[in-house]
């Protein structure tokens, strides 16, 4: 076992309020105006768990996350964060999140370092520079990058960045946008592998994608949302983990 583990498990105790998700969204409805977006989505996510969620453009899947940052007031049922409401304790709720957008932004003119110096700081939970060199290692980040500056970084380089933050700041839970799109098959692979160090840690980790192959390999289980709510659950089991051949049918036949 090495120091980081330690240093940065999270807590793993189940939330507060008795539930065994992080994140969890019970018979929850979200419209924008007067169209109706989500109806009656059931979801959870576990400690440690890497949940990926699937779904035709439009399906909702962002505004799902959106529930969890409490941009999005649901219109019904209920949604929590470790146990917290994110509508009316939004600071606490986003405290347990880390949030990575597909396009990650941080102070260009700034380098690794200080960025994930400066964005603790801002969310109230400083760490000395030790603590934050070995968050950008577990991330995979090349030491010789830490005093670059993020302006010159791939989108990979960003990403492992911005979970470096996530584990410096021990957040219970990650949600992803789209992480993988756009990531060049080495910086795709080093990407799953830091999931496996995410679930290793216990962090609940809920990941939008329109990836099947790549949500197969890396995903404890497999949502597909779908007029307004999660219309299959898969989880993975055995050495094959997921047949993904008829996934791949039956979610081609619904994204069309
Ligand atoms: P994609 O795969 O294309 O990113 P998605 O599954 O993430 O799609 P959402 O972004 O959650 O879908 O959007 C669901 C629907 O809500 C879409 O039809 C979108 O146009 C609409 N929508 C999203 N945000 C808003 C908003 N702020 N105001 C009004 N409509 C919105």
């Amino acid at each position: 076992m090495n120091t980081e583990h330690t240093t940065f498990a999270p807590d793993k105790r189940p939330p507060a309020d008795g539930s065994a998700n992080v994140l969890e969204a019970a018979g929850v409805s979200a419209s924008y105006g007067p169209r109706t977006i989500l109806q009656s989505l059931d979801l959870g996510v576990r400690p440690g768990e890497v949940y990926a969620l699937l779904g035709a453009n439009g399906a909702g899947k962002t505004t799902t996350l959106s529930l969890f940052l409490g941009f999005v007031v649901p219109d019904g049922g209920r949604v929590r964060v470790n146990g917290i409401d994110p509508v009316t304790r939004a600071g606490e709720a986003r405290r347990q999140l880390a949030y990575i957008p597909e396009n990650v932004a941080f102070y260009e003119q700034l380098s690794a370092r200080e960025n994930v110096a400066y964005l603790l700081d801002l969310a109230g939970q400083g760490a000395g520079s030790d603590r934050i060199d070995r968050a950008l290692a577990s991330a995979g980040l090349d030491a010789t990058a830490f005093d670059r500056r993020v302006g010159g970084f791939s989108k990979g380089m960003r990403q492992k960045v911005a979970i470096a933050l996530a584990l410096a700041r021990e957040v219970p839970a990650l949600l992803l946008d789209e992480p993988t799109s756009g990531l060049d098959p080495q910086a795709t692979y080093e990407f799953n592998r830091l999931l496996g160090l995410l679930r290793e840690k216990g962090i609940a980790t809920l990941m939008v994608t329109h990836d099947l192959l790549g949500a197969s390999e890396v995903a404890d289980r497999i949502g597909f949302l779908g007029a307004g709510q999660l219309e299959e659950e898969v989880a993975a089991e055995g050495a094959e983990r997921f047949d993904v051949r008829s996934l791949h049918r039956r979610y081609a036949g619904r994204a069309a």
